[in-house]
């Protein structure tokens, strides 16, 4: 049986992280051809080869999604090595810091957009230009559930991953008439491993009547925010891409679906 999936090709951004290389490994799976996009060179390298494991064409890009002229030089390789892109996991982000809004480092506000929104648009962009000319396109963008509803300290993070939700729609209006569909996802917490760590520590340092100020303390009160009382694991994640790109959704476009556990 061949499958939907086998002999297409998705450039995954971010691919060298948690979300990106466990969605490129799902993929590569089901037989597409993965363009791996990272700006840390030793990430990239380990997922390549982690997807190249699974048997399908897998060619890695370092690029910064910040710069628009590499994202453009990285995507025209990508068309050129793959023939063309039929996916799009839009997925580099970057978390920021965890402060009140008042004591918020003002140089982190504007990275954590270049990054976040930015680069996304530099890619999106690239890429649907080459959809268009293709005839055919399934984006996903990784929002986050703070985009949905802003969380306490997060003021930059939150307003990034908004700011992907709206970008979704308003990509998934101007792309429909193009045979291209624009989604996004929006994780909530997940775990373990280095984010929620992250997460778990700032949010007790940054000292606020949200959280605890001990860690373990904030584990537990961000775990019992979460209508199903644990934290999402990372394979909770791929699946849902999938859907999103294949032919299942195929009456979806500017949709955000969350996986948050409720
Ligand atoms: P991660 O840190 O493991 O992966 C992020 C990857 O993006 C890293 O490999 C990093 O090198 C890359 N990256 C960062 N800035 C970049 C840039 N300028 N250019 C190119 N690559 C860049 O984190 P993750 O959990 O896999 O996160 C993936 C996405 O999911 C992010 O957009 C994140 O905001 C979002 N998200 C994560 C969670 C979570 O709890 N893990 C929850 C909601 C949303």
């Amino acid at each position: 049986v061949v499958s939907f999936f086998s002999g297409k090709s998705c450039l995954v951004t971010g691919a060298g992280g948690n979300i990106g290389l466990a969605t490129a490994l799902r993929l590569a799976e089901m037989g597409t051809d993965i363009a791996l996009l990272d700006m840390n060179s030793e990430a990239l390298a380990k997922a390549q080869a982690a997807v190249r494991e699974k048997g399908v064409k897998a060619e890695s890009y370092l690029c910064d999604v910040t710069s628009e002229a590499s994202v453009n030089d990285v995507v025209s390789q990508v068309v050129e090595d793959f023939g063309k892109i039929d996916f799009l996991f839009n997925n580099a982000g970057y978390q920021g810091a965890f402060a009140p809004i008042q004591d918020y480092p003002a140089e982190d506000f504007p990275r954590v957009l270049n990054i976040n929104v930015t680069g996304a648009f530099h890619v999106l962009k690239a890429v649907s230009r080459h959809m268009i000319e293709n005839g055919y396109g399934r984006v996903v963008n990784t929002a986050s559930m703070a985009g949905v509803k802003g969380p306490p300290n997060m003021a930059a993070y939150g307003a990034s991953k908004g700011a992907i939700i709206a970008l979704t729609e308003t990509a998934a209006l101007d792309l429909a008439p193009y045979n291209i569909r624009v989604n996004a996802i929006s994780p909530g917490y997940m775990g373990p491993g280095f984010m929620w760590d992250r997460q778990v520590e700032l949010q007790a340092k940054a000292n606020t009547q949200y959280f605890s100020t001990n860690p373990e303390e904030v584990s537990k009160q961000m775990i019992g925010s979460i209508p199903m009382r644990r934290y999402g694991d990372i394979s909770e994640i791929p699946g849902v891409v999938a859907f999103l790109l294949g032919d299942d959704s195929s009456f979806m476009t500017g949709v955000n679906l969350e996986i948050s556990g409720g």
